[in-house]
């Protein structure tokens, strides 16, 4: 199983396809999935694919294939999901801040819905009582994460119903004898410690007693993977023995599923972001490499200062110089300051990896410039899987009028 897509193959597809574009190399993913599966008994525990890191509609029916199910953030992930060929049973929509007209969307659709407010459950029980076994997300008020923009379960976040009002929500269960199946926590992203894990279940194994309807726990995404060589990771094995440690020691758990709903680690590593060198302008402060893209491409490293591995495929074995990469909108957008690359020239393939989650699906036109393609790679066959944008994909929308 080739795990990581080599510079051979990296120019090659960039030949093919033209810069910048995303590649996306499936062995990965499937090994990936293999580890979640290895770690965790399926009987017990059951994996979600949280589709936001990732949504083209090939990734999807893959992890389809694979045999995962998935989390989904939209209605629209919801509709992607079954277009590529989930059953409903599949799906599972996390939802927050939504409509209840979307809630009710997808019910209708055949989906789980985790309802994260108790006014969309007042809402729900007003209208159908207890038609439609739901879950609920609660915020249980732990601070996890990579930093606040991604931690989620903390006091002060917007998610999930704050597990001090649990009284007001059983109440609310009682009177419209709703059907609770499902309690889901998702403390925040690049969790890299499991015991964060064990205390989200801490906080939910005292409610249990309160949902007899209940069937599953749902402990969210979150699971840490490297940016760089020797960043700590979470062990997915010590995860799993933690995780069903606890719920064996905790009768009233001991026979619910856990579900989990991994993004990041299931896309993260297998994408590569490819953009060619546009110019190199030499400063007083630093070297500047323009390549043709920018965070209208990859935001991670603007909006999280996110660390990417970035390799000069086309001169890997340059002599080494420090590099400041930029990108080419109007706008300041720093990929990476002062790093040090194999000599960088005009027309070099600079390849961003970890760029599989939060990457294309993050991207947007700004600058009025084209999304870049996708191109999936699966045991050495390459595949387009979206165009890159044109200009009739800037304009379709649009409605010109004189004033
Ligand atoms: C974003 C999200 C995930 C996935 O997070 P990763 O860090 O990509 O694993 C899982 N569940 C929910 C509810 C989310 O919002």
């Amino acid at each position: 199983m080739s795990a990581q897509l080599t510079n051979e193959e990296l120019v090659q597809i960039a030949k093919d396809f033209g810069t910048p574009v995303y590649v996306y190399n499936a062995d990965k993913i499937e090994e990936q999935y293999k580890t979640l599966t290895t770690a965790f008994d399926p009987k017990r525990v059951k994996i979600f694919y949280a589709a936001k890191a990732l949504t083209n509609l090939s990734v999807l029916r893959f992890v389809k294939k694979l045999g995962a199910n998935v989390d989904c953030s939209s209605i629209n992930e919801v509709k992607l999901a079954l277009q590529a060929g989930f059953e409903p049973s599949r799906v599972l929509y996390t939802s927050n801040g939504i409509h209840f007209t979307e809630i009710e969307d997808a019910l209708l659709l055949g989906v789980f819905v985790n309802i994260d407010s108790l006014y969309n459950l007042q809402k729900l029980g007003e209208k159908y009582g207890g038609k439609y076994p739901v879950g609920v997300r609660l915020r249980p008020n732990i601070m996890a994460g990579g930093n606040l923009k991604i931690s989620t379960g903390h006091d002060k976040s917007k998610f999930g119903i704050p597990v001090e009002q649990i009284d007001q929500l059983l109440e609310m269960v009682k009177k419209y004898e709703i059907k609770i199946q499902n309690l889901h926590i998702h403390t925040g992203s690049d969790i890299k410690d499991a015991s964060v894990f064990v205390k989200g279940i801490e906080v939910l194994f005292d409610l249990i007693p309160h949902f007899p309807e209940l069937k599953s726990v749902d402990l969210g995404g979150g699971f840490k993977i490297a940016y760089k060589e020797g960043d700590p990771v979470i062990d997915i094995q010590e995860l799993s023995e933690k995780v069903l440690g606890a719920f064996d020691a905790h009768a009233p758990a001991k026979n619910l599923e856990i579900w989990f709903e991994p993004g990041k680690f299931l896309v993260s590593e297998s994408g590569y972001l490819i953009t060619s060198v546009n110019l190199i302008k030499e400063t007083a402060a630093t070297t500047f490499v323009s390549i043709n893209s920018g965070f209208n491409h990859l935001i991670r490293p603007m909006f999280y200062d996110a660390y990417h591995r970035i390799t000069n495929s086309t001169n890997p074995e340059g002599a080494i110089k420090e590099y400041s990469v930029v990108g080419n909108i109007c706008e300041t957008d720093t990929f990476a300051w002062d790093r040090p690359l194999p000599e960088v020239r005009e027309g070099d393939l600079l390849v961003f990896f970890n760029a599989g989650a939060y990457g294309y699906e993050m991207a947007s036109t700004f600058n009025s410039r084209f999304r870049p393609a996708e191109v999936i790679v699966y045991k050495g066959t390459a595949q387009l899987i979206r165009k890159r944008d044109t200009l009739d994909d800037l304009t379709r929308n649009q409605v010109m009028v004189d004033l």
